[in-house]
């Protein structure tokens, strides 16, 4: 691509996605919002192939998004992908966090166009914020400021584009098929020839459920679950 194409090409919101809540919200913002209009999205997945098996249940859920977030917005948004498998770490993994700081760091740094990178941190995160918490977020800035650390432009400014909702108002603010589509649970369950199904055990899976009666109760008071 010549110089002044790449002048006339809008600047680029990078958003590492999960395909968790927290990042489907995040992208429904960044996809709707009047203030992100000026952008083309970028989304990042990472597959996590660790002993905890969610890659799989994730890369199927982040597939479906992807298709319903264009149908849903009208939008188009570049995608890529990448794989990192540590299974081998028998206790202990890395941090989903700072594998998203390396990686993030990495694709700006070999992409000027990209001036913004996304966080998905909620309300709820930053109010059940413990110092442990902070130190490890701490950890993974300086992550991403050390890949960067040699380059000769200012570093992308973090924006937060879900800080100001809880989880519940994410849930509550999103079309029906992209929040069921959404993947949360920590420990999928796979069956013979089926696509992976959510636990109903673990924390998350506790969380969404609460979460899907607070706001079918909400709708059958007759009061809209739209914020
Ligand atoms: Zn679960």
């Amino acid at each position: 691509m010549d110089e002044k194409n790449e002048v006339r090409l809008k600047p680029q919101i990078l958003c590492m996605f999960s395909g968790g809540l927290d990042s489907v919200g995040m992208l429904w913002q960044l996809l709707t919002a009047e203030k992100y209009a000026g952008f083309e999205i970028y989304l990042h997945h990472m597959h996590l192939l660790n002993r905890e098996e969610r890659a799989e249940a994730e890369g199927e859920a982040v597939e479906v998004l992807y298709r319903e977030f264009r149908k849903a917005t009208g939008r188009d948004f570049k995608v890529t992908e990448n794989v990192v498998e540590y299974r081998f770490m028998e206790r202990g993994f890395i941090y989903d966090m700072d594998l998203a700081a390396f990686m993030s760091g990495n694709i700006c740094r070999v992409n000027p166009r990209i001036t913004k990178v996304a966080m998905g941190r909620t309300a709820t995160d930053l109010a059940a914020v413990s110092s442990d918490f902070q130190a490890r977020m701490d950890r993974a800035q300086r992550i991403f400021e050390n890949v960067l650390s040699l380059e000769k432009r200012d570093l992308p400014e973090r924006i937060f584009p879900v800080k100001a909702f809880t989880k519940a108002e994410i849930f509550a603010m999103l079309p029906e098929t992209l929040r069921e589509a959404a993947w949360s649970c920590r420990m999928p369950v796979y069956f013979d020839d089926k696509s992976p199904e959510p636990c109903g055990k673990c924390h998350t899976c506790d969380d969404l459920w609460a979460m899907r009666e607070e706001l079918e109760a909400r709708q059958k008071d007759g009061v809209s679950g739209d914020l």
